[in-house]
């Protein structure tokens, strides 16, 4: 886990040091629910590499993003989600307010 910044949240919750309501987790990533959701359904999808943003994806990345994807779609068939969106904020000016990228899920039933 040399790979996380002792100063994040999101690092904080993979390193479970602060609590968080877990959909899914393996060894690239955690999945858990936002804890001001904006839809019925809202989870966050966060690799365990601490990565500030997209603008510090590279070609050496490739495999954790599309990863991200892929999972985001398998955590929504899991939870009989039949309909989502995926939104990613980057840089203060697109909205993040949280520096280690993550992937919102949102659907409403
Ligand atoms: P951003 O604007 O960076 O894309 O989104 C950050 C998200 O993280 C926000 O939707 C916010 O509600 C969520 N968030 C911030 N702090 C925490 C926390 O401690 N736990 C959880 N579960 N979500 C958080
Ligand atoms: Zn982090």
């Amino acid at each position: 886990m040399n790979s996380l910044n002792s100063n994040c949240i999101f690092c904080k919750i993979i390193k479970k040091e602060i609590p968080a309501k877990i959909v899914y987790e393996d060894d690239e990533l955690i999945a858990f629910h936002d804890i001001h959701p904006k839809a019925d359904i809202h989870y966050l999808i966060v690799p365990k590499q601490h990565i500030e943003s997209m603008f510090k994806l590279s070609d050496d990345t490739v495999f954790l993003a599309g990863n991200l994807l892929v999972k985001a779609n398998k955590i929504a068939v899991s939870n009989k989600i039949d309909g989502y969106q995926i939104k990613i904020n980057n840089g203060e000016k697109g909205g993040q307010e949280i520096f280690h990228l993550h992937l919102h899920l949102l659907a409403n039933r």
